[in-house]
């Protein structure tokens, strides 16, 4: 096993205290590496590199400068692609079909999209009412952020955080998730040979109470955090308290709508895919579904033909479609809700109730019908490969149940009108809509919940701008 420091003020170097924690293969339960884990101590070592490059270094780069640093990023993250996919795989247990054809080129892009910014942000001239007067905006980079970072997507939520926040010209102290810290170090790895300067980018391995310390660091101006919507609220009255700036990216409960006159083939198969893709593990997952009752079996059909041929496998399998779940810990989570939904009298039409896991954390694609909305596996986001669905009479009736969770990130509507489309586009609540598709994604569209599914945008200018302040500059164009 070997084992992996933190990275801080361009160093790696271990704990202060020397602890360290161990990741887990969750495709055989074995352990991968001793990783280190970062206590207070190791916080404000961090928080205060990143002052310091924020103050020094980095604020006096120039905007194109910058912007090539983060391009070189990119270069460096595709050049390493198939050792970061693979070692995704093996950390998270994504299947390695996935990591190569969407993780580490969608992280690269992410960089490659923010390298762009630098020279591009721009404050304005305010045509104001005051005479002889010369008002402006300059766009400051909101400062030191804390980042923390989920398990889903290790390696892509890394850089969906780190891109905007580089070109808006703040520096970062990235916290990943204790179940997948491999690829983020690996990445600390790359800034480091692309030439940032020490403290840009500080990485903190540990758990929870790492990112609480983080959350916690009065030195810290921002804080950016994907998770759950549990530690979301945590995340957000500390920030609220403190007033510090804060973006949530947290749960989904996100209904998926199949219309009468749909491309049924199509709408089965995006909402197949939309469901069990990362094994359910994604937090704008397609996870409640309705359809319409005249297409309902129909749509039952064609996803239970498509669950018989999925492939279930160990993530380094080239033949893999679905990987095991992250850990034990998220395995038993999800084994719960089964063991719940069936106990509550939903009827389960494909998977069964897991064992106890022997060497990987597998799950089965599972599919629950005739379930009653209060049921648990209906309201709660279960982060795992089980589907709801429901049939549905009415465009009102349907529009009624998906907008009445608690949750708001993602609705998706498939038919062939686009009236309907549109209309429904409009009326469902969530800070994505998908039309005929489920969850193509781009740097330079916006993503981001509503409700309890978060607060603010990342990518696009949207995600930019949350890492910058506008300071208005009034000057009297008479004084001598
Ligand atoms: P999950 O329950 O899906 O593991 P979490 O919200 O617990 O999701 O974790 C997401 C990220 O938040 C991880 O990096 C984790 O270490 C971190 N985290 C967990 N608890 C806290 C906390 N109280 N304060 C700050 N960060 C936390």
């Amino acid at each position: 096993m070997t084992t992996s420091d933190l990275f801080i003020d361009g160093r790696f170097v271990p704990a202060a205290t020397g602890r360290t924690f161990t990741t887990i293969d969750p495709s055989t339960g074995d352990p991968i590496a001793d990783v280190a884990h970062a206590g207070p101590h190791d916080v404000a070592a961090a928080v205060s590199a990143a002052r310091a490059a924020l103050d020094g270094p980095w604020s006096r780069m120039p905007a194109a400068e910058r912007g090539r640093l983060i391009t070189r990023l990119a270069d460096l993250v595709e050049a390493n692609a198939d050792e970061l996919a693979e070692l995704e795989s093996l950390d998270g247990g994504k299947p390695i079909r996935n990591t190569r054809a969407m993780d580490v080129p969608a992280a690269a892009a992410q960089f490659r999209y923010f390298g762009g910014w630098p020279t591009k942000i721009e404050g304005e001239t305010i045509p104001v009412a005051v005479p002889d007067t010369l008002c402006y905006t300059r766009k400051e980079p909101v400062g030191v952020c804390a980042q923390i970072i989920p398990w889903n997507f290790p390696l892509l939520m890394a850089a969906w955080k780190l891109g905007p926040a580089l070109a808006a010209g703040c520096t970062v102290v990235v916290k990943p998730a204790e179940q997948t810290p491999l690829t983020t170090l690996r990445l600390a790895g790359l800034i480091a040979e692309a030439g940032f300067p020490a403290g840009t980018v500080n990485m903190l391995t540990g758990d929870g109470g790492t990112g609480a310390a983080l959350a916690d660091h009065p030195g810290v101006d921002k804080i950016a955090f994907t998770g759950s919507t549990a530690v979301g609220r945590e995340i957000g009255a500390k920030a609220g308290a403190r007033l510090t700036r804060v973006t949530l990216e947290l749960g989904g409960k996100s209904p998926n709508i199949i219309l009468p006159d749909a491309d049924l083939d199509a709408a089965i198969a995006g909402s197949y895919q939309g469901v069990y893709f990362n094994s359910g593990q994604a937090c704008n997952a397609a996870s409640r579904l309705y359809a319409h009752r005249s297409v309902f079996d129909q749509v039952i059909e064609g996803l239970l033909v498509r669950i018989k041929e999925a492939r279930v496998g160990q993530a380094l399998d080239p033949s893999t479609e679905l990987g095991p779940l992250v850990s034990a810990g998220q395995y038993q989570r999800v084994r719960g809700y089964i063991r719940d939904g069936i106990a509550e009298g939903a009827r389960l039409r494909a998977g069964e109730v897991p064992g106890e896991p022997d060497g990987g954390f597998f799950v089965q694609p599972t599919l629950f019908t005739d379930v009653a909305p209060d049921m648990r596996i209906h309201r709660e986001e279960i982060f795992g490969p089980v589907l709801v669905a429901t049939p549905f009479d009415t465009v009102d009736e349907v529009v009624r149940q998906a907008n009445g969770s608690e949750y708001g990130l993602a609705a998706g509507v498939w038919t062939r009108n686009l009236g309907d489309a549109h209309t429904l586009a409009a009326r469902l609540s969530a800070g994505s809509i998908y039309l005929n598709t489920w969850a193509p994604g781009d740097p330079a569209a916006p993503f981001g919940g509503i409700r309890a599914s978060g607060i603010g945008r990342e990518m696009g200018r949207a995600g930019l701008d949350a890492y910058l302040e506008p300071k208005t500059v009034w000057t009297n164009l008479t004084s001598r």
